[in-house]
């Protein structure tokens, strides 16, 4: 690999920065500042006002930085060498790959890069090329790579609209609005070939080519390549094929998935990768197995030999438990797209839609997923719950086999210790485990050190992260009650009546009707109760989106925000907007409880609750996705029990009822009665160090990613090359 080649130097943007502090560009150009809670502050340090304006964007704020701020800054003596500290920390991240965990115990993989292919990342709020949990653990997975040495190559798109902004109107209809992104405001360099030209690459839609231009994002040491349609040679229309995040209109969507799998086998060649093995993180990309067998078979070999060849170095991860949620196209759209393309690979139409034939009620498919599954080696869900029932839902593609017998496994999802646990707790950290604690984040026995903590402690960093969260709501309702014209019963639902030392709830998710986000207001006079009992009242923070094209998740939402405006409810129930990955931070770092309320065994793991976690909220959750494995019934509470109920109904009524009880019984009174002397509850502080001493290894991505690479990389490896290694 050259990671550099592709490079060019100096970034794109001539910022006009004093020599003292040229080194800002390199840190706006590497997203590693984005884990790095302490060094991102150089950027808050120097300019405040610009940050938050800038959407904590280092690209865009050191273009829009008025340069007295700059020339302060070289002024001042413990920024210089705060700056120095951070560039130091920064220099050493970059130089020291060698040091890592994969490169020192696996040396001779190294030239063996390992290529990751999703249609979205969520790395940062900056760069919204990201819709929800999938794009999050993608990101995730490259930052911990990062960390790890892996010598991984991502491939996704570049969307210039993104996903959308969220706004509510007065009667809490979901309003979706889309801007387009501005290249030279975002950390990606354009990569070109050796003429200095874009580098661009070329698959086949029918009756014409589609360009497709390539942009390069640096993760830490993970170059992440992303696609974009948007050049000259293309239609207007295909212009703007990668311009959003899931399209529902069929045709936009085998076309962006033709481009993800077939041209992002391309990108990397014409990069100079070749990788050795591929993980398709979910079916969209699935359309990369053809690819590669039309290497092979274009090079010579017979296509069975190729398509075994191109198994064997293919991993699958499925994050979807509910059949409608899979990706799959009519078989006519099939032929117009792809009767092209199946004679090269010696194929004749039949046996090409074998690959991914399904058999639906309203006729056969061509399934992403079976496409993914019987072309891919090793197949895996992300949770325990997960994998058995990916087995029970796939049987049908092993008709000899018992269902539970299916070849499909688990690795249950994490989260990335460094984006999401808060600077004040990584501070806190600092001093009461050992020196090299994040060294060994999925070590048990860094954890134990948890015990050191002193309630008063861990309880001041809560409270600070509650206030800072209630302030920031209040800021956000100040901002929209200035600026636009919405009525004043929003400002209220966006949360300024809020009580930062109140008992608060956090619900955060995307809006589709299985999370039901409505099960906690099931009996709003039961809630309301609660949330005005004096002396210990309740607060309850909903926020997220539905797709665009979800109509009953539209209308969930509605639902939420006609309970949170009603007067009845003190203000203290809330709806914010926009839920991203800003918001995400601020309310799993604020909250003091976390509640899932998925239908059971419908969330594949859930990732929020594992970041609430490891911040020192507790999760309050049905037994689905993750959190049957993480729940010890001492740092936690579980809703519900582990049976599947047939009758939805009774299903809804079950849950609700054991959800009051747990706040009733016993959240409530533990919070709020049960306090020392010293007036810390200290019986809710042993559970929340029960809850991060336990939860803060297990969910952390780097066991997540070691497990990846233990179980399914490495046996895919092909033995290293004794010469070269
Ligand atoms: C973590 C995260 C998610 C995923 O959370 P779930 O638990 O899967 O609902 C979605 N969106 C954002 C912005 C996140 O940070």
């Amino acid at each position: 690999m050259h990671p550099d080649d592709h490079l060019p130097h100096p970034p794109p943007n001539g910022f006009d920065l004093p020599r003292r502090l040229r080194r800002l560009a390199d840190l706006a150009y590497n997203l590693w500042w984005t884990w790095h809670a302490e060094s991102s502050r150089i950027f808050r340090y120097i300019d405040a006002d610009t940050w938050e304006l800038t959407e904590h964007n280092p690209v865009r704020f050191l273009r829009l930085v008025p340069s007295e701020r700059l020339r302060a800054a070289t002024n001042s003596r413990w920024l210089l060498e705060f700056y120095d500290r951070v560039v130091r920390a920064f220099d050493d991240y970059m130089g020291d790959a060698p040091a890592a965990w994969y490169p020192r115990t696996h040396p001779d993989r190294m030239n063996q890069p390992i290529a990751y292919f999703s249609t979205e990342f969520g790395l940062h709020e900056s760069l919204p090329i990201y819709a929800g949990g999938l794009g999050i653990l993608s990101g995730d997975h490259l930052k911990e790579a990062s960390d790890l040495g892996m010598p991984l190559v991502a491939v996704g798109f570049l969307y210039p609209q993104g996903y959308f902004k969220q706004r509510l109107n007065d009667d809490g209809w979901q309003e979706a609005r889309y801007a387009s992104l501005a290249y030279t405001d975002l950390p990606v360099h354009p990569v070109f070939d050796a003429s200095g030209g874009p580098l661009t690459l070329t698959v086949d839609l029918p009756g014409r080519p589609l360009h497709a231009r390539l942009w390069r994002i640096q993760v830490g040491r993970v170059p992440l390549f992303l696609l974009d349609s948007d050049v000259d040679g293309n239609s207007p229309a295909d212009r703007t094929l990668t311009s959003r995040l899931y399209t529902s209109d069929l045709e936009l969507r085998i076309s962006q998935e033709i481009l993800l799998g077939i041209g992002g086998v391309r990108a990397l060649r014409a990069l100079g990768y070749n990788p050795a093995v591929w993980h398709m993180n979910e079916g969209h990309s699935a359309f990369l197995v053809l690819e590669r067998a039309r290497e092979l078979v274009a090079a010579g070999r017979p296509y069975a030999e190729a398509m075994a060849r191109v198994r064997a170095s293919s991993l699958f991860t499925t994050h979807t438990p509910v059949p409608a949620g899979n990706d799959e196209f009519p078989l006519w759209l099939v032929d117009k797209y792809f009767s092209g393309f199946w004679p090269q690979l010696g194929l004749e139409r039949e046996s090409f839609v074998d690959l991914a034939r399904r058999k639906e009620p309203w006729g056969e498919t061509f399934s992403m997923p079976v496409l993914a599954i019987r072309n891919a080696e090793r197949i895996n869900g992300v949770s325990e719950l997960h994998g058995q029932v990916a087995r029970r839902m796939w049987s049908f593609l092993w008709p000899k086999l018992p269902a539970e017998q299916a070849p499909i496994g688990h690795i249950t999802n994490g989260v990335h210790t460094g984006t999401w646990l808060a600077r004040r707790l990584w501070l806190l950290f600092d001093r009461y485990f050992e020196p090299d604690w994040h060294e060994h984040l999925d070590d048990p026995r860094t954890w134990e050190a948890i015990e050191r903590i002193p309630d008063a402690e861990l309880w001041a960093v809560r409270r600070h992260l509650k206030r800072k969260l209630v302030a920031y709501m209040r800021e956000r309702a100040r901002r929209q009650w200035i600026g636009t014209r919405v009525h004043p019963v929003q400002v209220i639902a966006g949360g300024v009546l809020l009580d930062p030392y109140a008992l608060t709830i956090g619900f955060a998710r995307r809006f589709a009707t299985y999370k039901r986000a409505s099960l906690i207001l099931r009996d709003v006079d039961r809630l309301l109760r609660l949330v005005n009992r004096p002396g210990m009242p309740v607060q309850v923070i909903f926020a997220g989106k539905a797709h665009p094209a979800d109509e009953p998740g539209k209308l969930l939402i509605q639902e939420v925000y006609r309970q949170v405006k009603r007067a009845e409810t003190g203000g203290r129930l809330v709806f914010l907007e926009d839920y991203d990955i800003n918001l995400a931070r601020y309310l799993v770092q604020g909250v003091d409880v976390w509640l899932n309320t998925p239908r059971r065994p419908n969330e594949a793991s859930g990732t929020s609750g594992q970041k609430a976690a490891l911040n020192g909220a507790l999760n309050l959750s049905v037994l689905d996705g993750w959190w049957p494995e993480g729940y010890n019934g001492r740092n936690g509470w579980a809703i519900g029990d582990e049976s599947e109920a047939a009758d939805p109904a009774a299903r809804d009524a079950a849950d609700a009822e054991s959800l009051y009880r747990r706040l009733e019984d016993e959240i409530i009174p533990l919070y709020y009665l049960e306090r020392s002397a010293d007036g810390l509850p200290a019986e809710w502080l042993g559970m929340v160090k029960e809850s991060m001493r336990t939860l803060g290894p297990r969910f952390s991505m780097r066991r997540m990613l070691r497990q990846y690479v233990d179980t399914m990389y490495l046996p895919a490896l092909p033995d290293p090359d004794p010469i070269k290694a």
